[in-house]
């Protein structure tokens, strides 16, 4: 991997580094800005992202009455879009849950994430820690 990715990783490298630097003083981490710099637990990261990408697809459907007014019938927007947001979000939620697992252990991040992490920073664990809490794998 790190021979592959040494071409292309150059400038995301200087800004991880730059991450690292400015740590988790209170400090976004750049949802935008980084992917490259999010999700470096030891897990199926493929897998992982489609489940979320699943899921936010889900959840926008699940928001329909914010938005579907101004595009589509109220039916639609208030009952049968947001029912099939729920019909999405629900499965692809289980799934991160049951299947977002350490590479090494087994231990599932994702319901570790949502359950022992405090409601504020659960998400933002997930998606910027690089080591596993049970066994201490780590991906840097
Ligand atoms: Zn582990």
């Amino acid at each position: 991997m790190a021979a592959g990715t040494h071409a292309v990783g150059g400038r995301a490298a200087e800004s991880n580094f730059r991450l690292e630097r400015t740590g988790f003083a209170g400090r976004s981490p750049g949802a935008l800005g980084g992917l490259r710099t999010v999700l470096r637990l030891p897990i199926n990261k493929t897998l992982t992202l489609m489940i979320l990408t699943v899921l936010m697809i889900g959840g926008l459907f699940a928001a329909a009455p914010l938005w579907g007014p101004f595009l589509t019938s109220e039916e639609m927007a208030f009952a049968t879009l947001p029912m099939i947001g729920v019909a999405i979000a629900a499965p692809a939620f289980a799934g991160l849950c049951l299947l977002v697992r350490c590479q090494r252990c087994r231990y599932r991040l994702f319901w570790y994430a949502v359950t022992k992490r405090s409601h504020r920073d659960s998400i933002e664990w997930f998606l910027t820690a690089h080591q596993c809490p049970e066994c201490g794998h780590s991906t840097v």
